[in-house]
């Protein structure tokens, strides 16, 4: 049975504190994360799929934010509603965000926005999808990282493959980290606190020129060894690694993830 004593959520502004608190009143959540069901305890009386062009997410509330109705962009992948779902219930619990409406697009909803109500409501959302407790339990299991994992725990959160890579990333041990494309361009990349080495690319930079992750095609479970001044720069007064290792993910419309460790 899920809970949500929302007195106890009253004095928390920081995402993860609010997570925090929803996992400790209900610590046999099961998975995936039971969105709909959290945000309808706290007050949603509404979530509806709208289908019009341009439109995201929305959250309309009462003032006093103890009532409101989420609206999600029906026609993309579940997984991402889901993450939309989490994002407008993050505006509703977040004290500081006091409007009584949100319009969301999509850009707002990734991590490409810089507007601090923004981050922090996508923060909430992945906190809450895939709780850190949850999600470290697992790598620690899994050891040593590969694109499997990723996919693992996509399917397990029901998140998108993105959105559970960069989760990994955040919350590994490891010395990893995983570079976006599409058509062999750098979207963007993200390096776990373990990986020290600079990574040599930026956003709008070809994928390297040795790399097989240029390949048109690749077996996600696949390692290959490469030269580490393939991907990663010299630091100053550090040698460089020998090599660096690569699996890649081809996904559809040109979209790649490649997973780089040092091993
Ligand atoms: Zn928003």
């Amino acid at each position: 049975m899920l809970r949500l004593d929302l007195m106890e959520l009253a004095d928390l502004v920081r995402p993860e504190q609010l997570v925090d608190e929803i996992l400790k009143q209900n610590p046999q959540l099961p998975l995936p994360i039971p969105v709909v069901e959290l945000a309808k305890l706290a007050g949603i009386s509404k979530i509806e799929a709208l289908s019009s062009q341009g439109f995201e997410g929305m959250l309309i509330a009462n003032a006093e934010k103890t009532e409101g109705v989420i609206f999600y962009n029906g026609t993309v992948p579940r997984s991402r509603q889901r993450f939309t779902i989490g994002h407008e219930f993050g505006h509703f619990l977040l004290p500081w965000h006091r409007q009584t409406t949100f319009e969301c697009t999509a850009e707002d909803i990734s991590n490409r926005t810089r507007k601090d109500w923004e981050v922090q409501a996508n923060q909430f959302s992945a906190e809450l999808l895939m709780p850190k407790s949850l999600v470290k339990a697992r790598l620690q299991a899994n050891g040593d990282p590969e694109l499997g994992h990723i996919q693992k725990l996509s399917n397990q959160f029901d998140v998108s493959f993105e959105a559970a890579a960069r989760r990994l990333i955040e919350l590994s041990e490891y010395a990893c980290a995983v570079v976006f494309s599409k058509d062999n361009v750098v979207r963007y990349w993200a390096k776990s606190d373990y990986f020290a080495e600079q990574i040599a690319l930026r956003k709008g930079d070809k994928l390297p020129y040795k790399s097989p992750s240029k390949q048109s095609g690749s077996d996600p479970e696949e390692w290959h060894e490469l030269i580490a001044s393939s991907w990663v720069k010299e630091r100053q007064g550090e040698d460089l690694p020998e090599s660096i290792y690569e699996q890649t993910l081809c996904q559809e419309y040109g979209y790649k993830v490649t997973l780089l460790s040092l091993g």
